[in-house]
């Protein structure tokens, strides 16, 4: 017998010992998804997963943001994308060598159908329970947009399959699971249930915070105009002051465009950098801005 087929019957009977387990993070990540989407970046366009920090993966598409943190106890998923992406959001999640029946619970972001119109389906795929923002949880739970959204008309074209939401969590309240707690945030300035959500991660031997800092973009259907609404445009701007204030080391959006996430996933630019959630509200408040005075002159 040759040796190196000694070597497989060996190995077959697990006569060889066992070998050392992985020390580095599931291999199935992607060192480049800037690349691999190139010019794509629509919201169901595949993309491979990608290491953002310590046990937090970008599972998402080209154009929506989905994030796995690994905990002791089970796996937590923050938003799914679109209904049509969730087949590739659970390809990702076992590309990276988990099983997506480890995924105890969803969060969510904000109840709209790009971020959350595949969390029904996941929910049946996996068994995981659903915690997300009082504002939120009801909308999620209808699959309708609230009537208090400034995008509610043009959302009704989009109805969500009904989500079953386990948990509740206000403005500081906090989901742990095994080693890990995700502390939400509310930041109603895209959509009235808008919830941040940040964690510690640690990495040889670095902890940092993670902030997933929701959308902040005010935009609405056609025909709405936020002075119509000073209590929309107060909470938008309480948002903004909530983003501005989160520990915020490493910044992750919903749409990975608004924070350049897959370049600096790919290590184009700084994964991790101070006052990016500032910039980051500093740069909605003066949208809101344009926007309400373009409303002023009627343009
Ligand atoms: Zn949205």
């Amino acid at each position: 017998m040759a040796q190196s087929s000694k070597i497989a019957v060996l190995a077959a009977l697990g006569l060889l010992g066992t070998a050392p387990a992985p020390a580095a993070p599931p291999t199935g990540a992607s060192r480049n998804i800037r690349a691999a989407c190139g010019a794509r970046e629509g919201w169901s366009d595949p993309a491979p997963p990608a290491h953002i920090h310590g046990r937090s993966w970008y599972v998402g598409t080209c154009g929506i943001t989905v994030v796995l943190i690994k905990t002791s106890a089970g796996l937590i998923l923050i938003d799914s994308g679109p209904a049509e992406a969730a087949p590739q959001v659970l390809a990702n999640v076992r590309a990276l060598g988990f099983d997506p029946r480890r995924i105890r619970w969803i969060l969510s972001t904000h109840e709209h159908f790009d971020h959350a119109g595949g969390i029904a389906t996941l929910q049946r795929a996996t068994g995981a329970k659903l915690a997300t923002g009082p504002h939120a949880a009801g909308a999620l739970r209808s699959g309708r947009p609230y009537p208090d959204d400034p995008q509610a008309e043009r959302l009704q074209a989009y109805l969500m399959a009904p989500a079953r939401v386990g948990r509740v969590l206000g403005d500081g309240g906090s989901l742990t699971l095994g080693d890990t707690t995700v502390t939400a945030h509310a930041t109603p300035t895209h959509s009235p249930g808008s919830t941040s959500w940040t964690w510690t991660s640690c990495e040889s031997g670095q902890c940092l915070t993670i902030a997933y800092a929701d959308s902040l973009s005010t935009i609405s259907s056609d025909g709405y105009r936020f002075r119509d609404h000073p209590e929309r445009v107060a909470a938008a701007r309480a948002g903004m002051r909530s983003v501005e204030r989160l520990d915020c080391d490493i910044l992750l959006t919903p749409h990975p465009s608004s924070s350049d996430l897959l370049e600096r996933l790919s290590g184009q630019r700084p994964l991790a950098a101070p006052r990016q959630c500032v910039a980051y509200a500093a740069g909605a408040s003066k949208d809101l801005a344009e926007r309400l005075a373009a409303e002023q002159t009627g343009k």
